[in-house]
């Protein structure tokens, strides 16, 4: 399914015929890499837009890679004020990390500021994470009108570990691309960060048990829970054996949330989770007074009992919205980094399952 737009285009030169790659040797194309390598201290040296790619491909990069993000943690992704300093990283990276979609509208610009013509889009250290990715939320009419609407579909897709396991993928095809002596480290790192997701995820026995695609397959199409709770094995319900976030989660199925923006569709998704609203009444359009009025007339009358916010939007307004329907507001990074205690991913949707599990009083 081609939905970004640039899937053949990411894939870079691997398609492209000899005399094509010959061309672009002889027009000095490649040097520029081998000449960063020695100044990064022999390491690959990686930009990302976001600090969530940045932390999987540290996870997978190890040691061969140096990596540096250029969103903050608790900075709006969809608003970032391109510095100088932005485009002097890019000019001396090997490879560059961007969603691939309309989410980080301001990185093409600090691509051209680069100059660097190896992390161009279609070029070889220019990865798109989300390539390969089942989007959600493609509009049928694109309307500007609809606020800041995402036209391939909702952009926030690290919200689910399965697309985690995606973004690591695309990633790993980038460094092999980049760095094809050490591709069997990256494989192994891909292979250990996916199989860290997936234990995670379901708990080590049923992936033991069943194998990360078979329960990703099930996850996807909303059908674990039931097949897990008609199945046995050696007398015992296959329920029990299920562990990780998806059991951390599974009270919360069902469960009606608001957020304040369209951040946790892919999560919320994959955990059954009902999201009745937002607080924006369009992306990325705060809300007037009588949105804000409309929005608690709603919450109580379908009794929403939680408020999901990252914390940089208006903390004042989430509490202000939860105190008059009793709600609570539970406010999170939406990103690695977005604290200073949330450093990798899987401390980040930690991070989110368990506010979440407080918010709606499990202990
Ligand atoms: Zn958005």
């Amino acid at each position: 399914m081609t939905i970004h737009g640039n899937d053949k285009k990411t894939r870079g030169l691997g398609g492209s015929p000899p005399c094509m790659v010959v061309a672009l040797l002889c027009a000095g194309l490649f040097s520029a890499p081998l000449a960063v390598h020695a100044r990064e201290g022999g390491k690959i040296y990686v930009v990302s837009t976001l600090t969530d790619y940045a932390a999987i491909a540290r996870e997978i990069g190890g040691d061969k890679v140096k990596v540096e993000a250029i969103a903050k943690g608790d900075e709006d992704s969809h608003f970032v004020l391109p510095k100088p300093s932005y485009a002097d990283r890019l000019s001396r990276a090997d490879l560059f990390l961007t969603t691939g979609l309309d989410l980080e509208l301001w990185a093409p610009s600090v691509i051209d500021k680069s100059q660097n013509g190896l992390i161009r889009e279609g070029q070889v250290g220019y990865v798109a994470v989300s390539d390969g990715i089942a989007m959600l939320e493609i509009p049928k009419i694109v309307d500007r009108g609809q606020g800041g609407v995402h036209v391939y579909g909702n952009p926030h897709v690290h919200t689910s570990p399965i697309n985690a396991k995606v973004i690591a993928t695309n990633i790993a095809i980038g460094l092999k691309k980049v760095d094809s002596k050490n591709e069997a480290y990256y494989a192994a790192g891909l292979k250990k960060f996916k199989n860290a997701i997936d234990e995670r995820l379901y708990g080590k026995e049923l992936v033991a048990l069943l194998g990360g695609k078979t329960l990703d397959r099930l996850a996807q199409s909303g059908n674990l829970i039931s097949f897990l709770e008609g199945k046995e094995v050696g007398g015992a319900k296959l329920i029990e054996k299920l562990g990780g976030w998806m059991q951390e989660m599974r009270p919360l199925r069902g469960k009606k949330l608001v957020t304040y923006h369209k951040n946790w569709i892919y999560f919320s998704q994959l955990f059954g989770i009902d999201v009745i609203g937002e607080v924006e009444p369009k992306p990325s359009i705060p809300p007037s007074p009588g949105d804000v009025e409309r929005l608690i007339e709603n919450m109580k009358r379908l009794d929403v009992k939680v408020v999901l916010a990252a914390n940089f939007y208006d903390e004042n307004k989430v509490k202000m919205i939860c105190r008059s329907v009793g709600a609570k507001p539970i406010i999170v990074p939406l990103s690695v980094e977005g604290t200073p205690q949330v450093k990798n991913y899987f401390q980040l949707v930690d991070t989110w399952v368990n506010s979440l599990r407080t918010g709606y009083g499990i202990r």
